[in-house]
């Protein structure tokens, strides 16, 4: 762990800046030297990830049989073994690379309160996303049922009041867009924006399906949606002649925010999901958020708990080969000692990037459209607070938002836990957006630790000015390939739906498959190729997903 005296240097304070991939934040340099901030890069393991392509191929010669091998411990590798456990299939085991399971949904805790390192919130799903409402039920979140049948969501997970606020001018206002100073025209394009999100969720195609769904494989694949995915986010608003910079910036933020991809960057099949998804049937409400203080790492909890002593942590798999009646697969243990399962079944939920790594088969001749699916990464950082800073204008909300930032801002990590005075940990988030992600990659990977708390503290030092006194210590986590982009053409291309065809006893599961990280669409994977391998090995079970 370093400290670090925040006297600023030019060179490293340039640096920082760079690695924002900002010029504009260089108003607030501290005019005196600032308590020590304690704190490090904490993740990910980047340096044992790299060693799968150091290593490929060594094969040990113990085997140990196995009947299901789910190969990482995310959202959606979980999620399979969730489903195994619940259909009485219980001989899987889970190898998961880190020192903890959950991968991008991970969550991390200190003396004041558990924090996420990634996905922090699940927008309320719709009573018939039936693995969803049933996982939820299992942490708690449902606390009852209504005269129609629906959920209840219990008081302490719905996201508390005040959920957001930007900070736009000098001030901090409500809510995400700025009204502030906003012209009749920006108004004018904010209602006509609206309008369409409300008719693209009232719209169903001749099988009443809706337009866009939680999970996506819910929704229609009318030819007339999918033409959306050729035009970017940005091109689609072009066309309808919303030029404001307000709105642009207010669309953007979300596609920064869920895909952390820009407006170009973004399908327009994609950009209009992250509206029209979470608006409810009439379009007329926007789901509320489920959040606990440790974000999504209370539902990692519950399903590394369900899984139980069959998640074994530290294990990096090596090397995948398909066998004519099972599949064996290498790999490296905490203590980097070789070990290898001979699975009759194999649930792959690696990010699909690994695939020409590790699999044997695909090493020599990758399949075609394999290299179509691109990652951005992102920097995620905890700030421990000694106080919260002052703010001029709308009070501390839970989501708190910097206009004009190529940062997200900051989600209150004490905020759920209804703690509105003293200590904190501020979770601020940063997507690295450069076109090519290659590049932005190895700038995420080149800064140091005191650079990234510099830049940090220079964005949010103009919406809170003594915030560099409040804070004790600064964890920074580094997703490398952090999200898939649903970059146009990609959504529904042939490229993606065959990443998500199996190979032989291999089956495939990941939110990159949808071209979308959500946990919806990790936990749809993931039950997928559960109910995949129960069908090939007879098993009788009642499907979640039919
Ligand atoms: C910064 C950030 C914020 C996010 N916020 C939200 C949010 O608020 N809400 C939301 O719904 N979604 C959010 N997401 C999206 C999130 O990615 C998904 O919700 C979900 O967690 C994806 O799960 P997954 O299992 O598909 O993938 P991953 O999380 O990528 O899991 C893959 C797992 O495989 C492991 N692994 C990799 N290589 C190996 C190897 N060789 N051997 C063994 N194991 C290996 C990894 O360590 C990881 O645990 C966020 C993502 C990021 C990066």
């Amino acid at each position: 762990m370093a400290a670090l005296e925040l006297k600023t240097k030019a060179l490293s304070r340039r640096r920082a800046l760079q690695a924002l991939g900002a010029s504009a934040l260089g108003a607030c340099v501290p005019s005196r030297p600032a308590p020590k901030i304690e704190g490090g890069i904490v993740g990910g393991n980047h340096t044992r990830g790299h060693r799968v392509r150091k290593v490929k191929g060594a094969r040990p010669a113990a085997r140990e049989d196995v009947g299901i091998a789910i190969l990482g411990g995310g959202i959606a590798g979980l999620s399979a073994a969730w489903a195994f456990e619940r259909a009485g299939a219980r001989d899987f085991v889970v190898l998961e690379l880190e020192d903890a399971p959950g991968g991008t949904s991970r969550s991390g805790s200190g003396p004041i309160t558990p924090y996420p390192w990634g996905a922090h919130y699940v927008p309320v799903p719709s009573p018939d996303n039936r693995p969803l409402v049933a996982l939820l039920d299992e942490v708690g979140a449902i606390s009852g049922r209504d005269a129609l049948g629906k959920p209840v969501w219990a008081e302490e997970v719905l996201c508390r009041e005040p959920q957001e606020r930007v900070f736009h001018g000098a001030s901090w206002h409500e809510g995400l867009y700025p009204r502030d100073g906003a012209s009749a025209e920006d108004l004018r394009q904010l209602g006509a924006f609206e309008a369409d999100m409300r008719r693209w969720s009232q719209w169903r195609d001749a099988a009443g399906r809706r337009g866009f769904a939680l999970p996506r494989a819910r929704g229609s694949e009318a030819p007339e949606l999918k033409a959306l995915d050729r035009l970017s986010m940005a091109r689609y608003m072009d066309e309808h002649g919303w030029g404001s910079a307000r709105l642009r910036w207010f669309v953007e933020y979300g596609c920064r925010d869920d895909f952390g991809a820009t407006l170009v960057q973004t399908s327009a099949w994609a950009g209009v999901h992250y509206f029209a998804a979470r608006l409810d049937d009439d379009g007329r409400e926007a789901a509320e958020f489920l959040t606990w203080p440790e974000g999504n790492g209370r539902l990692v909890a519950h399903l590394a708990r369900t899984a139980g002593p069959r998640v074994r942590l530290g294990a990096l798999v090596t090397d995948i080969r398909t066998e004519s009646d099972a599949v064996e697969v290498a790999y490296e243990d905490a203590a980097g000692r070789r070990a290898a399962l001979r699975a009759r079944h194999v649930v792959f939920a690696l990010p699909r990037f690994l695939a020409p790594h590790v699999i044997a088969a695909y090493r020599d001749s990758p399949p075609p459209g394999l290299r179509e699916t691109t990652y951005g990464s992102w920097m995620v950082a905890n700030l421990t607070l000694r106080d919260r800073p002052a703010s001029r204008g709308f009070p501390l909300a839970w989501d708190n938002v910097l206009y004009d930032s190529p940062s997200l801002g900051y989600v209150v990590a004490t905020h759920q836990s209804g703690r509105d005075a003293g200590p904190t940990v501020f979770t601020y988030y940063l997507p690295i957006l450069d076109e090519d992600p290659r590049r932005g990659r190895e700038r995420l990977l080149r800064t140091s630790w005191a650079e990234w708390v510099e830049a940090i503290l220079a964005d949010l030092g103009r919406a809170h000015p003594g915030i560099r006194d409040l804070v004790e210590r600064v964890d920074v986590y580094l997703w490398g390939h952090a999200m898939v982009r649903p970059r146009p053409s990609f959504l529904w291309s042939e490229a993606l739906a065959a990443a998500a065809r199996p190979l032989g006893r291999i089956h495939f599961a990941h939110t990159d498959l949808s071209g979308m990280a959500l946990l919806e669409e990790a936990q749809y994977w993931g039950i997928r190729a559960a109910e995949a391998i129960l069908r090939e090995r007879g098993h009788r079970f009642r499907s979640w997903l039919s």
